[in-house]
């Protein structure tokens, strides 16, 4: 049958069923009121149900059985051409006008004079007003034809201009999509799903640089401890696993607004906004407390890792984004060298140290 019906649709059919039962019931009882009633409805069934769109021949079909009811109609009823004749023009093309057919609407206007011309000229063939009436309305006809033609190409042309924006509002639509998911690709980590440096260095001038800048940032720098010692003894996949379960843990340890990434090969980098050295510290201890008591699964065997982890605060450390990130890796390299499976701080350092670098 048609394709889906719209609100317009519904009430296109309802206007035209009751316009056709209101024009009918002028008429007094009898063949005209029927005529007229099975034009409105069928004329209201065919909007209502849709089935013009369908093939040529229906189309067909249905035009002529218009014709048909519109001559019965009007052949019982008695009216004085002059009135029925512009019901003759407009009735049967009333369907094909809703459904932006230019021919259908062609063949009805003439269809309408033919019906009209007949009855017109069949009262009196001599009179010549008839013939001045029949003239007249087929000018006019014309001009319908043209008015109506008209609607019907810009009716069509905003079909097609809507069509086209709805299609280039989809594609774009999936573009934006699509660059989404690249921009999240470019800074996602592949193996762990954490962001990667990319990100960690994005989101570290952004925290700078953001009109409500933190009043501390934390920067954690964590490495693996005798990783390649997992990787020689279980295997590169293995490795891989641990690492991604180590980044689980990482996020695990932290709150949403803390930036988890990879930094590269076995190290992790975090930056926790709005976190003094006694936080980052707790946090540092929490995530290195949770790694060293996880057991990793690796086809059945239990693997144990730690982690060694350097710590610096902006501005505590320095106000350059480079020396902060320096000194959480002089820190890390720190807990390093003093046994590992540690946290070791920047402060640290330079007091008890005097580290400056
Ligand atoms: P340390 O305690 O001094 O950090 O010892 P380490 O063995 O962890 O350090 P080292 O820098 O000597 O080795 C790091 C190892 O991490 C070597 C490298 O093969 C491994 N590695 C780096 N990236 C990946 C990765 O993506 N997957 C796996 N499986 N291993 C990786
Ligand atoms: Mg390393
Ligand atoms: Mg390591």
């Amino acid at each position: 049958m048609g394709e889906k019906l719209g609100r317009a649709d519904w009430l296109a059919a309802m206007l035209v069923t009751v316009g056709g039962v209101f024009l009918s019931l002028a008429a007094p009882p009898g063949p005209t009121v029927y005529w007229g009633l099975t034009w409105s409805i069928f004329n209201g069934l065919i909007l209502a149900i849709g089935i013009l769109s369908t093939g040529f021949i229906t189309r067909v079909l249905i035009l002529g059985l218009n014709l048909i009811l519109i001559a019965g109609w009007q052949l019982t009823s008695g009216w004085p051409s002059a009135t029925s004749l512009p019901l003759l023009l407009f009735l049967p093309v009333l369907v094909p006008l809703y459904r932006k057919q230019r021919k259908e609407i062609l063949a009805g206007l003439v269809g309408g004079l033919i019906l009209g011309g007949y009855s017109t000229l069949k009262e009196n063939l001599a009179n010549p007003s008839s013939w001045a009436i029949l003239g007249g309305w087929v000018a006019i006809a014309g001009f319908f034809y043209y008015l109506m033609v008209g609607l019907v190409v810009k009716a069509r042309q905003a079909a097609s201009l809507q069509a086209e924006v709805e299609y280039t509002r989809h594609e774009y639509q999936e573009a934006c999509k699509r660059l989404a998911a690249m921009e999240m690709a470019a800074i996602t980590d592949d193996l762990t799903g954490i962001y990667n440096y990319r990100y960690f260095v994005q989101a570290f001038s952004n925290l700078l640089n953001s009109r409500q800048q933190p009043r501390y940032l934390a920067v954690l720098m964590l490495d693996i401890d005798y990783f390649k010692e997992i990787n020689d003894a279980y295997g590169h996949l293995t490795g891989n696993r641990v690492l991604a379960e180590l980044a689980t843990i990482l996020k695990e340890c932290t709150r949403e607004q803390d930036v988890v990434t990879r930094f590269g090969g076995e190290e992790f980098a975090l930056i926790l906004p709005d976190t003094d050295y006694h936080g980052a510290l707790q946090v540092a201890e929490r995530i290195r407390k949770a790694i060293a008591e996880h057991t990793f699964q690796a086809e059945g065997t239990a693997i144990h890792v730690t982690v060694s982890a350097g710590v610096a605060v902006w501005p505590v450390d320095g106000t350059d984004k480079k020396d902060i990130i320096a000194r959480a890796d002089r820190a890390l390299y720190q807990a390093k060298t003093t046994g590992r499976n540690s946290v070791c701080a920047y402060q640290f350092l330079k007091k008890e140290r005097g580290v400056h670098e």
